[in-house]
């Protein structure tokens, strides 16, 4: 019987890899894994060796495409991004893909009121939409499935890029795959009824985003009162976002508040506490301040809501942060 291990190693082309690889001369390569994927470690260490490759694998977190260990680069010929579609021409990187296999059954079940609905997941789940569009298709529905600015698969969403979605036409949107960030931020950048179905529990709900907009809402009212104001930029290469910072801090004094700009790599609750700020303005990614907020000691807002802080933005014109219209694809430009 095949081990979860054995069928994720198996889905990855490793061929492939190899005669880029080899194409290049590269001799030493470096394998850069998100925490989920960190225990075969040894076994991809163990799959390039016997290919004659020297490896090294980085300690470094890797919480998406954006995110790329160029420390480890510098001590390899070749870096191996796994699990995230390529968002950053960087040269000597190779993204790895994870792609999670997933029965078609559930939405052959699926009972969704709205006739029209936009499909969309997260890389893992999105490179089989277009089997899922199909069978949706033969139960009657019509459904959009557009490409997104950046992104490799139909439908392909990511916590700061929902552009698959831009201008969509469809009565509801369903997210395929797990957690609530993703669907939430679809419905507030669509204004639309967002539905999630995970094809491997069968879970399947409506989306609900007032619980969210709440919280966000508590933050920037608590914001408002504050006078000191910490702006992160992180050093991560598809997050840094530099010029966004200044600029903002431009116009944070402008407003009368004294403002400073952090840049760091990893940001944490400990690594902020002695800056003192009253609150601080996250320009890394978005899902800081989203889903880790509570761990901070002072409110962490998106550049959005520092916006409506400054007077700029309505409340009812609250926005989801999204970087790529910000990022650079290179990562030697801010
Ligand atoms: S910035 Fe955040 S949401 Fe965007 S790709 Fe990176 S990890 Fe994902």
């Amino acid at each position: 019987m095949s081990t979860i291990s054995d069928r994720i190693l198996d889905r990855i082309d490793f061929s492939s890899i190899f005669s880029q690889l080899r194409k290049v001369n590269a001799r030493k390569v470096g394998v850069q894994l998100p925490d989920g994927l960190k225990f075969y470690a040894a076994e991809l260490t163990e799959i390039f060796e016997k290919e004659g490759f020297e490896v090294i694998v980085s300690g470094k977190g890797s919480y998406g495409a954006c995110d790329m260990d160029l420390e480890l680069l510098d001590h390899c010929d070749y870096l191996l991004h796994f699990a995230h579609t390529p968002i950053l021409r960087i040269d000597r990187v190779i993204y790895v893909p994870y792609q999670v296999d997933y029965p078609l059954e559930p939405f052959y079940q699926v009972k969704i009121p709205e006739k029209s609905i936009a499909l969309i997941a997260t890389a893992q789940y999105a490179w089989k939409l277009q089997e899922v569009k199909a069978v949706l298709e033969k139960k009657g529905y019509e459904v959009e499935l557009k490409t997104g600015k950046e992104l490799k698969y139909p439908g392909e969403v990511l916590g700061c890029n929902y552009t698959a979605l831009q201008d969509v036409k469809a009565d509801a949107v369903l997210f395929v795959g797990d957690g609530l960030f993703h669907p939430i931020g679809a419905a507030i950048y669509t204004g639309k009824k967002v539905y999630r179905l995970s094809p491997l529990s069968n879970e399947f709900e409506e989306v609900n985003v007032e619980r969210f907009i709440r919280k966000r809402m508590a933050a920037i009212v608590k914001a408002m009162d504050g006078r000191k104001c910490g702006i992160i930029v992180s050093t991560k290469p598809g997050q840094k976002r530099e010029r966004l910072a200044l600029e903002l801090k431009r116009r944070a004094k402008e407003k009368g508040l004294s403002c400073f700009v952090i840049l760091t790599d990893e940001i944490s609750a400990e690594k902020i506490y002695n800056f003192r700020a009253d609150f601080l303005v996250n320009t890394a990614c978005p899902r800081i301040s989203y889903d880790d907020a509570e761990a901070f000691h002072v409110p962490v807002l998106t550049p959005q809501e520092f916006q409506i802080v400054l007077g700029e933005r309505s409340f009812e014109d609250y926005a989801m942060d999204e970087i790529f219209r910000f990022r650079s694809p290179s990562p030697s430009t801010p």
